[in-house]
């Protein structure tokens, strides 16, 4: 747009640029007029003229003379004075009335004084007395073709300079570029229009102030050096950016930024002698300034882009690389100590997973926010992909220091946050490594505070820990297990293995659990615990448990085809496999693909899953009740449901935490939590089941509080599917419950 403008100021240009130094009319050719009312002498006179060169044009007397003054301008006039109707005189004050410009040579048989006189103060250039020496007429016809001549070259050069000057402000002020030129002092002394859109100020304003007014205080400096330093030699002329102060508008004076033009600046020292430029002789500088914020804002942004996250905006790993290492060299020479406080978001891959990115990511600009909102301002809170942060604390007195920051991180993400409607609690683990004891290098400290991280996450989450030299070696073990854990899975070295269910009125076996088992090439048979943490950090988990669930619904198909039409599957699901969305219908489908009802398994949950999201976990809860599948809570007691909590909750039944059971014992009476569980589930009328019973005696308890299955190693521990089924033709706890049963 302003480059199509400029063009077309430049064409308006053209014009006035062509005339500079030409002329249409050709040096040396003249107008020339002869004027006598005498033929014979007009006729001798042109032949004088033609012969020396001429072409005049003849009046024969006054008339005919001003009738061609009027049809032309004439350069010379040669005027006879005496004539009849129009006397020479007359013309001459024709000529001067009407401000002509021609050179009139008086050629006359008048003498007196006064005639001469009087001619010469008309306006006359010559007086040339009849009968004429021919030699004195073309010698003053010379002088006034001289005079003629040195005046047209005078004018045009006047018009010359006056295009060439106003071609040269035209230049100047349409330029895109701002043009000044200071004095040696610095002050202002000519700036050009472009200054009043660039700066908003007018041109008038700014002569005489120095250039200090309008350059940014970040500048200065680098302003000073270049425009007023004596520069000689080389370094004459200079390009620099600076930024530059535009006029303040008083309704905005807070938004400073837009305050700010970046220019780039040409400047040229200006010397009294060209040849030598010396301090002596610096008279000043002169030189442009272009607005170049567009292209600065652009660069600005690349380098934004490069080193932040573009979520969040914070500091992206590069910078955070960078300032690291800035921050290592600044304490190495201090002697001094930083921190490095590796931060992993837990929860955040639920929120992701079942309320979508959109909320996922706006949780984490929700973090970032509150996070950097309590940093001090020489911290770094970087963001490293995902919902993992890092924090570099560049200069602390003592490592407790940067526990009492993380102990502030987790104080904060305790209050929830609102997004779309959702309550979302967020908690951390955080991993700490400390300058120089955990590493010496960027990557190191890095490593150490992220190794110190998982450790945190392992021991249950939400909590901070610092690093050492111990967690390397268990990392490297988790590492290696999540590598050969995916393995597994492809592999098919899951194994389960089965435990019985045994009715406590019965003694048969009604029940199955199928536990996970991990056949490690290696390490050989793996127990859950071993496994199930890694399983869960990677993810994995879901997918593991689908594996289990529909492999233990093909076993127990088989066993049910077998005869054993009464035999129930429980099966453990994941929080992590209940929040998939798919899970409802998945689950439904697995076991119709198996040939069995809904009716034929049993999911046990924990209670702490049920605590975590009701909006979520109740619906799923209620579709697959609705379908016939059974629920019980597993582990029940170690979690923190209430009875009133409970009733919301469509459940089949309580399954009691072996720790309880294992409270049983001959030389105390029934633990009172026990107690309680039992009236609990009375109340609600679930079934109770316990599991972890592994005596007589505690068997003989449970039976008598009204426990309606029973599970444990007093019956047997979870076995190969080979050795279950060799179970179900047994039935040898019959004999047990029966005994049991008879005891008073
Ligand atoms: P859980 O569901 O409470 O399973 C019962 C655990 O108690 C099993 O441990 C079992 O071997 C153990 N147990 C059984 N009887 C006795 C006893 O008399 N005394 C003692 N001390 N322990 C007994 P296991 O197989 O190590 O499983 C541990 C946990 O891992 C399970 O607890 C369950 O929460 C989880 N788990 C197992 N398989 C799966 C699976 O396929 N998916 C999921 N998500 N979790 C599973
Ligand atoms: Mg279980
Ligand atoms: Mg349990």
């Amino acid at each position: 747009m302003a480059e199509s403008q400029n063009q077309r100021l430049l064409s308006t240009a053209l014009p006035a640029l062509s005339s500079v130094g030409y002329d249409s009319t050709t040096a040396d050719s003249f107008a020339l007029l002869i004027v006598d009312d005498d033929p014979g002498l007009l006729r001798s006179l042109n032949d004088l003229l033609v012969l020396h060169g001429h072409r005049p044009e003849q009046a024969l007397g006054g008339r005919q003379a001003l009738a061609a003054l009027e049809r032309s301008a004439f350069d010379i006039v040669l005027l006879d004075l005496v004539m009849p109707e129009v006397s020479g005189q007359q013309i001459l004050e024709f000529a001067a009335e009407r401000g002509l410009n021609s050179k009139i040579i008086v050629v006359s048989g008048e003498h007196s004084f006064e005639a001469v006189h009087h001619a010469l103060r008309c306006g006359a250039f010559g007086y040339v007395r009849k009968p004429y020496d021919p030699r004195e007429l073309i010698a003053t016809l010379d002088n006034a073709l001289r005079q003629h001549r040195l005046e047209r070259d005078n004018a045009r050069m006047q018009t010359q300079l006056r295009d060439s000057e106003s071609l040269h402000r035209f230049i100047v002020n349409s330029s895109p570029d701002l043009v000044y030129i200071l004095d040696p002092e610095g002050r202002i002394t000519f700036v050009n229009d472009r200054v009043e859109p660039m700066l908003g100020y007018r041109r008038e304003e700014l002569i005489g102030r120095h250039f200090h007014e309008l350059v940014d205080a970040n500048s200065l400096e680098a302003a000073r050096d270049q425009f007023i330093e004596r520069r000689t030699g080389r370094r004459a002329s200079a390009q620099f950016e600076v930024r530059l102060r535009r006029r303040p508008v008083r309704d905005d004076l807070r938004a400073t930024r837009s305050h700010l033009v970046w220019a780039e600046i040409t400047s040229q020292g200006i010397y009294r002698d060209a040849n030598e430029r010396d301090a002596a002789g610096f008279l000043g500088s002169y030189g442009t300034a272009r607005d170049v914020s567009a292209r600065k804002e652009a660069e600005e942004t690349i380098s934004f882009q490069a080193y932040h996250d573009l979520l969040t905006h914070l500091p992206n790993r590069v910078l955070l690389k960078d300032r690291l290492s800035l921050a290592i060299a600044q304490a190495a020479r201090n002697g001094r100590m930083l921190a490095v406080l590796f931060l992993d978001l837990d929860r955040f891959k639920v929120v992701n997973d079942t309320l979508g990115h959109s909320v996922g990511d706006r949780l984490l600009q929700a973090v970032a926010g509150r996070l950097s909102s309590s940093l001090r301002a020489g911290d770094t809170l970087a963001r490293f992909g995902g919902d993992e942060f890092t924090l570099l604390l560049p200069d602390i007195r003592r490592r407790e220091d940067a526990g009492l920051i993380a102990d502030k991180i987790l104080e904060q993400l305790k209050r929830s946050f609102t997004i779309d409607g959702h309550e979302l609690f967020v908690g951390a683990s955080i991993g700490i490594a400390i300058y120089p004891e955990s590493g010496a290098t960027e990557e190191a400290l890095v490593q150490s505070a992220d190794i110190a991280m998982y450790h945190v996450k392992a021991r249950g989450k939400n909590g901070y820990q610092f690093f050492s030299e111990a967690m390397n070696e268990s990392l490297s073990s988790r590492l290696a297990l999540e590598r050969e854990l995916r393995k597994a899975l492809s592999a098919d070295e899951l194994e389960i293995h089965y435990q019985p269910v045994v009715a406590a009125s019965s003694g048969r076996i009604t029940g199955v659990e199928a536990l996970v088992r991990w056949r490690h090439p290696v390490r050989g048979l793996l127990e859950p615990d071993a496994f199930l943490p890694i399983a869960l950090e990677t993810g994995l988990l879901p997918q593991l448990d689908r594996r289990v669930q529909r492999q233990a619904l093909k076993d127990l198909a088989r066993w049910r085809t077998a005869g054993n039409a009464e035999l129930r599957l429980a099966v453990n699901v994941s929080a992590h496999q209940l929040e998939l969305e798919q899970f409802v219908p998945q689950l439904l489908a697995d076991v119709a693909e198996a040939g069995l009802y809904p009716a034929d398994v049993k999911l046990e949950i924990t209670e702490n899953l049920m605590l975590r999201d009701i909006d979520m976990v109740v619906p799923k809860l209620r579709a697959l009740r609705a379908a016939g599948v059974r629920i019980a809570i597993d582990d029940f007691g170690t979690g923190y449901s209430s009875l009133s909590y409970l009733r919301q909750f469509p459940v089949d039944a309580l399954k009691v935490d072996r720790s309880f059971v294992a409270d049983i014992r001959a030389d105390a009476g029934d633990p009172s939590i026990l107690d309680a569980i039992v009236a609990m589930a009375r109340g609600l009328k679930l079934e109770l089941v316990a599991e972890g019973v592994e005596n007589r005696l505690q068997l003989c308890r449970l039976v008598a509080m009204g426990c309606t299955e029973l599970q444990g190693y007093v019956f047997s521990c979870p076995v190969n599917a080979a050795r279950f089924s060799e179970f179900l033709q047994e039935q040898p706890f019959i004999a047990l419950l029966a005994a049991v049963h008879e005891q008073p």
